[in-house]
């Protein structure tokens, strides 16, 4: 392979950390490689549950597709032409494989440049996955809802609008099943952190991550969204299924022993996130639950669909919609 000019390898890295969202990684990554070894085809995969490698992007005709083809990864490593690429993690685990299809095969060369590639994409994803997450508890941080919630809510605005015409009511992925947000708030923190001291304050929020963690399912969205406010995006049959969730959550954080402090509560407001709905206009409904759940006593979770139709509060107005 002729050697790369220096303006060259600067414009490839600039290329592969042109974005700050994780799910566009790939699709840079497999730029960077089509630009460098003009293959056939390259596809990544990831290794899932059961250790089994699942499709993820695929490059073909200079197009980058999520759609999988008709191919298993069993038949595409199988190949002439082939040279696979293992995605390590930092703790030096296999994540997943690169395949690249080229003939001529890749050079020895191109190999361990692609292994200095894989070096840089790797230290970026570390930064990027490190920008996502709230330190204290793991969990994924506000500017990651922000993100992620405008994403989710095109999908979902998409996927009704797709049916408008056929009058159904089917959400994403063609399932009956329908998205929930929870807010919740840690009733009388700024006490806990009075009596008991800001490092024990500190312990209950890892703690109930941990029961948030452990209640709802992987598939589920949690965020830290502020201090001691936390928010749940989950996605369940119906309004009863969410209200078991939460309900179960609440009760779980209720008859935890916390050490030192032994009881802590909290309230829920929850809404339904329906096709109009705008991030601000989701977070003011959901407040207004949270607000009603605590100056009606706390320790309990709402849900502001329900207590519209009581009349019990005033249905939430977004300037923006009609
Ligand atoms: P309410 O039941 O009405 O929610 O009362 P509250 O005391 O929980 O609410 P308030 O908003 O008055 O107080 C929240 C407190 O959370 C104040 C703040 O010092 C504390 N806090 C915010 N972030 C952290 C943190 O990271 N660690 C600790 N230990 N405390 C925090
Ligand atoms: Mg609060
Ligand atoms: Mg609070």
């Amino acid at each position: 392979m002729n050697a790369l000019s220096s303006p060259t390898v600067v414009r490839m890295i600039a290329a592969l950390t042109d974005h700050r969202d994780i799910n566009l990684l790939e699709a840079s990554l497999l730029k960077t490689v089509a630009d460098l070894f003009r293959p056939d085809w390259a596809a990544i995969f990831h290794l899932g549950n059961d250790d089994a490698p699942e499709f993820s992007t695929r490059l073909r005709d200079g197009e980058i597709s999520q759609a999988p083809g008709p191919e298993s990864f069993a038949e595409l490593i199988g190949n002439p032409g082939v040279t696979s690429f293992p995605i390590m993690s930092h703790a030096r685990k296999v994540l997943g494989y690169l395949l690249v299809h080229r003939t001529p095969d890749i050079s020895a060369d191109e190999q361990a440049l692609m292994a200095d590639l894989f070096r840089v994409y790797d230290n970026y994803l570390a930064v990027l996955r490190d920008s996502q997450i709230d330190r204290l508890t793991g969990l994924l941080n506000r500017r990651t809802f922000d993100d992620q919630l405008d994403r989710a809510l095109g999908l979902i605005r998409r996927a009704y609008q797709e049916d408008a015409g056929a009058g159904s009511q089917r959400k994403i992925d063609g399932g009956n099943g329908c998205f929930f947000m929870g807010e919740i708030d840690i009733d009388h923190f700024k006490s806990i952190n009075d009596r008991f001291g800001h490092l024990h304050g500190d312990e209950v929020l890892v703690i109930l991550s941990r029961i948030l963690r452990s209640t709802f399912r992987k598939t589920d969205l949690i965020y830290r969204f502020g201090g001691e406010e936390f928010v749940v995006i989950v996605y369940v049959d119906d309004r009863k299924d969410a209200g078991t969730t939460f309900e179960r959550l609440r009760r779980s954080i209720e008859n935890h022993a916390f050490p030192q402090v032994g009881k802590v509560t909290v309230s829920v407001g929850i809404t339904e996130i329906r096709n109009t709905s705008f991030p601000v206009e989701l977070l003011g409904r959901a407040d207004q639950a949270l607000y009603y759940a605590k100056t009606h006593g706390r320790n309990q979770a709402c849900f502001y669909e329900t207590l519209v139709a009581d009349n019990a509060i005033e249905a939430y107005h977004h300037p923006g919609s009609t």
